[in-house]
């Protein structure tokens, strides 16, 4: 994942447009000129339709009626301007997200303020522009709708139906903590995504782990994205919380799946605080198993593990054979006997346990298949 600006979006990228080739944009502008305008720059970029409105009221309506039956909107812009303050936006999007999931909006702001990119944010927009630079707009809408296009991100990122975030520090702590569960929810269509904040540079070769991790990532059937905070020292303070508010915004998790606060290792704790403070508004978020993890972890929740989901969690974690020799807590025969011990809880054969430390889904009620 690219390193992003202060303001929690990408910086522009002036030279890609090539991917609004036939792009549809709905545009909301407060002036029917500037909107004309922008429309041309969009258009003579290769956008196939640009459809201009100036409400709230045309713009979610617009949303919820597509033009031609073709496909609903590959992006809409939205201009601040219209809808006024930062919890107006913040509501905006939110409306938008639930009547046309999928699209994703740009936010075009006269003068971009952190407090603005906050909201924008919280309303997971895809990214804020300033609205008096065409060409950093374009930019914008390019970057959107080529992450869209990029096949990792629509089946782990953004797909259909219930999706989870699973935090971790370093490369392999997702794997040993959660790997069984992810490769379980992956296969009943659930779109996984890993976050591994930091390269893992005190255990190896960062190039090298960075392709391990992918590997791994890739026999559980998940999405990874790779941050680069400084292993041994990860902080919880805001840059943290940014950087797994950004992957939040990115996937829209029903589930994030983190580090326990019971752990003796200090990057693990941060990670922890910072999660909670990111992911404050997911529905359910549960702390997993670290080798690490102390007595006083309190598991509530077990999660039944096949016979496969306990074979792909061992090969994801044999995927980063670069710590197998100097890490007694990648020993098959613990991590197996680790999962059979949990299985007595949930009365089945293997299980991975979890903390569940907030959940607002309404009881009895869990989209497809809780974890
Ligand atoms: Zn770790």
């Amino acid at each position: 994942m690219p390193d992003r600006g202060g303001e929690g979006f990408t910086p522009h990228d002036h030279a890609a447009s090539a991917a609004l080739s036939g792009a549809r944009i709905l545009l909301g502008d407060r002036d029917e000129g500037t909107a004309a305008r922008i429309a041309e720059t969009l258009r003579s970029h290769g956008a196939s339709h640009v459809h201009c409105v100036g409400s709230v009221a045309d713009f979610l309506s617009a949303g919820a009626v597509p033009p031609a039956p073709v496909r609903l909107w590959d992006v809409a812009v939205w201009d601040t301007g219209i809808s006024g303050d930062d919890a107006s936006l913040t509501a905006l999007l939110d409306q938008w997200r639930t009547g046309v999931p999928g699209a994703p909006v740009v936010v075009s702001d006269e003068a971009p303020s952190t407090r603005r990119a906050m909201a924008a944010l919280r309303g997971r927009a895809a990214d804020m522009v300033e609205r008096g630079d065409p060409d950093g707009l374009v930019a914008a809408v390019a970057r959107v709708l080529e992450n869209r296009a990029d096949p990792l991100r629509v089946e782990g990122a953004r797909q259909a139906g219930p999706r989870m975030l699973v935090v971790g520090a370093h490369p392999d702590d997702v794997e040993i903590g959660a790997g069984g569960i992810i490769h379980r929810r992956a296969h009943g269509g659930w779109g996984i995504t890993i976050l591994t904040l930091s390269g893992g540079a005190n255990g190896g070769d960062p190039d090298r782990r960075r392709e391990e991790a992918h590997r791994a990532a890739e026999v559980l059937g998940a999405h990874l994205i790779m941050e680069n905070l400084p292993d041994g020292s990860i902080s919880d303070d805001s840059a943290t919380v940014r950087t797994i508010e950004r992957a939040v915004a990115e996937v829209d998790p029903d589930v994030v799946l983190v580090h326990s606060e019971s752990d003796t290792h200090q990057d693990h704790r941060a990670v922890h605080r910072a999660t909670l403070v990111a992911s404050r508004q997911v529905a359910r978020l549960a702390c997993y198993q670290s080798p690490s993890a102390t007595v006083a972890y309190q598991p509530n929740r077990f999660v039944e593990l096949s016979e496969a989901d306990l074979e792909a969690k061992l090969s994801a974690i044999g995927a980063h054979n670069s710590q197998a020799a100097s890490r007694w807590y990648l020993e098959e025969e613990l991590l197996r006997s680790t999962a059979r011990y949990w299985g007595r809880f949930s009365r089945t054969r293997y299980a991975e346990p979890l903390e569940l430390v907030h959940d607002n889904t309404p009881l009895g009620y869990y989209p497809a298949d809780h974890a």
